[in-house]
């Protein structure tokens, strides 16, 4: 569960439950800061000058608010829309791409105004009929470690399960899934666990819960029967990978309940980066050991037109071969959905 350091509540926020939610459950902390914003001098209430301060401190700091535009994202080609509950993650992984797409936001916020955002939802679900809408829960956050106190997700999962056409969905690296295990979900919300060797972990994925712990998570979700998926990502070549990715997925399979509704669906995703990038991680990160040299790496034009540094076709190959087979020999009920 996310404690911040300060909290940032936007003027609005508190006109509404889960703005109150979070004032009430962090008042009497005092160790806590909370700052009643009067304007919109947000960054001015965060310490650091430079980026390596400003994401350390933003990475502390929580920002309460009321989402004002409606118009949703796109969020091809895992979902239709991007459901603008909320954005940041409290994490510090090393490769993570919010550092360069949201870096100057590198802060946890929660928009408050749930009601009025699955409203805007029920719209687009409207416009697509009679095909199904899918919404994308974690297009620029990990939402969980908020949900103990913000309920967001809880509400979110509870209108959908309601709805005939739309589906939500979200992943996590984190490990508060308790307050969403005995609601209704109705099978539309699929929650999918990213996981990683621990040594990818403890190299690069600061501040998560190690492969252990959420391996526990995913079995409780599956336990409540919600559809669920692993996604194993970034995977690294490194000495003794096949051995850790293996062991990985065996102590997966080990704690997976042995009644099983839904398959569960794999995503592998090899380490790729793209110079803007890697220009942010390392003034964030000087002293990392991710794998960035462009020399050793395939330069590949991606979808939306900016290349990047992929593994080289070889490799690649050996990560497909590795974990299909893998996957196909370790879980009865699955579906490998891609490896790329
Ligand atoms: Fe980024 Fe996910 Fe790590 Fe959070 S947990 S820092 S969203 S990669």
């Amino acid at each position: 569960m996310f404690i911040p350091k300060r909290i940032l509540f936007e003027k609005n926020a508190l006109d509404y439950e889960i703005g109150n939610n979070i004032y009430n459950f962090f008042k009497n902390n005092e160790n806590i800061e909370i700052i009643n914003l009067k304007g919109n001098k947000l960054k001015e209430n965060i310490p650091g000058n430079n980026i390596y301060d400003f994401y350390r401190e933003g990475k502390r700091t929580l920002v309460v608010g009321v989402k004002k535009g409606m118009k949703f994202q796109s969020c091809k080609p895992s979902a239709h829309y991007q459901l603008p509950l909320m954005s940041g993650c409290i994490g510090q992984c090393e490769y993570c791409y919010l550092n360069t797409n949201l870096g100057d936001k590198p802060y946890m916020r929660v928009n408050v105004n749930v009601n009025e955002i699955l409203q805007q939802a029920e719209n687009y679900i409207q416009e697509r009929l009679p095909e199904e809408t899918i919404f994308e829960g974690s297009a620029t956050s990990d939402p969980i470690p908020t949900e103990p106190y913000s309920n967001s997700l809880k509400q979110t999962i509870e209108y959908f399960s309601k709805s005939e056409m739309g589906k939500f969905r979200f992943v996590t690296k984190y490990t508060d899934v308790d307050t969403l295990l005995d609601i209704k979900h109705n099978n539309n919300t699929e929650i999918r666990f990213t996981l990683n060797t621990n040594k990818v972990i403890n190299d690069f994925e600061n501040k998560t819960p190690s492969a252990e712990k959420r391996i526990e998570a995913c079995k409780k979700v599956i336990e409540a029967k919600y559809p669920t998926g692993f996604i194993i990502a970034p995977v690294f070549l490194y000495d003794g990978w096949k051995n850790d990715y293996k062991n990985l997925l065996l102590n997966l399979n080990q704690t997976l309940p042995d009644e099983i509704t839904h398959p569960v669906t794999f995503e592998v995703i090899s380490h790729r980066y793209t110079t803007k990038a890697k220009n942010v991680i390392l003034q964030a990160f000087p002293d990392t050991t991710l794998p960035m040299i462009d020399e050793d790496r395939k330069f590949k034009y991606g979808q939306f037109g900016y290349g990047k540094y992929v593994y080289q076709n070889e490799e690649i190959n050996e990560i497909k071969e590795f974990f299909n087979n893998e996957i196909e020999n370790i879980f009865k009920n699955k579906i490998i959905k891609y490896i790329i």
